[in-house]
């Protein structure tokens, strides 16, 4: 029998575990190949579904499941955390338990890493995990007016055009709240543009304008002054804010690192094309864990899924190993309540954002809802 371990369950490692399923049923059920999925809690978090949740516009019910609802039944679900990955005798090593694989998939994914920036955790604020969006929905609320700095503090960071997102709602809910007078918005960004495409720059940065909304660009922070409200850059600058909502820096996760097979950031070395974790044919990584110059997104992980599915049913089944990834990654950006854009895009071909409607935003919102069919495989 062949032993296929997926490690974590986010959207790229259930997505990978599903496909496989679905593709190698004849197999799994003359139990020719073993499915494993690894994940360290029981429940996946839809992470799009917290820029909503801090305006109150979903609840946590709306964007939490339980893994093993989203997965085909034949799939073997551990819930335990992998310590290790033995690459010589080819076993994951767990807190509980050892997994040996024929074939290995890493969908361990990006965490935020605030400690990274002195004084953040004190002074500032994110809504990058369920604990951040849950505090900062708190916050929002009770603002009274005022400076908010939305301050991305890091690159590569998941979904590269959430803190654009975020500044666009912050303006319709202080706008929806009779407020915007009050609240000064600014959004800062390490390079030399508002977002590393320029079409998306140029777009956003137009918006901006019309909506008063402030930017600056080669903007560092290096350390935060929670006493003070104060940011200071690498750039020499200091800004003063009422409320800061960060995108912290982010890392990969411990168990590649520990396990050597990630650079100094916790990225996993993978081919661009074949996505195989570099020097290995039988392991690869999907999603955030990879260091490809790709966004952090779960579409990139969805479309990943399916070329690393592929590939192992193939070799399981004798076939040739031919899909390939190119780099297909497809963003839907709110610019408001109540209209949105959107950019696909790959290695070969920039994106072309098309103008704001509000059909757009209602394809997302529908989105959001339709995502937990994405999770089983189904859409
Ligand atoms: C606010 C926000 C908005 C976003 N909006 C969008 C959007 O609109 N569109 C979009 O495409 N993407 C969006 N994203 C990005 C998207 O959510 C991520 O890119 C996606 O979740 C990555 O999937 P993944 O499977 O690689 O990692 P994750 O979903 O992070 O899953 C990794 C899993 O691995 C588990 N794990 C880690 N280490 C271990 C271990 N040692 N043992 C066992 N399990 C382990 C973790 O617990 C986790 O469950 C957004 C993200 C955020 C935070």
């Amino acid at each position: 029998m062949k032993n296929i371990v997926v490690i974590g369950g986010g959207v790229g490692g259930t997505l990978t575990a599903n496909y496989l399923a679905s593709k190698l049923k004849p197999e799994l059920r003359e139990r020719k190949i073993k499915i494993t999925l690894i994940s360290a809690t029981d429940k996946q978090l839809y992470e799009p579904g917290l820029l909503y949740l801090i305006f109150n516009k979903m609840e946590e019910s709306e964007i939490i499941r339980e893994i093993k609802y989203l997965l085909d039944p034949d799939i073997n679900l551990v819930v335990d955390t992998a310590t290790r990955v033995d690459t010589s005798n080819q076993v994951v090593e767990t807190e509980k338990g050892s997994y040996p694989y024929d074939y290995l998939v890493i969908a361990t994914g990006s965490k935020v890493a605030p400690e990274e920036i002195p004084g953040l955790k004190e002074g500032g604020h994110w809504f990058y995990n369920l604990e951040g969006a849950r505090k900062l929905r708190d916050a929002l609320a009770k603002f009274k007016g005022g400076k908010i700095v939305v301050g991305v503090m890091g690159v590569p960071h998941k979904c590269p055009v959430a803190p654009i997102e975020v500044s666009f709602m912050l303006h319709d809910f202080f706008k929806h709240l009779q407020m915007r007078d009050q609240v000064e918005i600014l959004y800062t960004y390490p390079i030399n543009k508002v977002f590393l495409m320029d079409s998306v720059a140029e777009l956003v940065a137009d918006l901006f304008d019309q909506k008063g909304i402030e930017y600056k660009t080669f903007f560092n922070p290096i350390e935060v002054d929670a006493k003070n409200k104060k940011i200071m850059t690498l750039e020499g600058e200091e800004e003063q804010y009422d409320l800061l909502i960060a995108i912290p820096p982010h890392k990969g996760s411990d168990l590649v690192i520990n396990s050597g097979l990630a650079d100094k950031g916790g990225w996993v070395p993978t081919d661009r094309f074949t996505l195989k974790v570099e020097g290995y044919d039988n392991v690869y990584a999907v999603g955030d864990a990879t260091n490809l110059p790709v966004s952090k997104a779960g579409s990139v992980a969805h479309f990943e899924a399916e070329v690393i599915a592929e590939n192992i049913a193939a070799e399981i089944k004798g076939l040739p190993p031919t899909a390939r990834y190119y780099g297909k990654t497809m963003c839907f950006i709110e610019t408001g309540f109540d209209e949105a854009t959107y950019i696909w895009f790959d290695y070969e071909t920039p994106p072309k954002p098309v103008m704001p409607s509000r059909f757009i935003h209602w394809t997302k919102i529908a989105y959001n809802r339709l995502y937990w069919l994405t999770a089983r495989g189904i859409l």
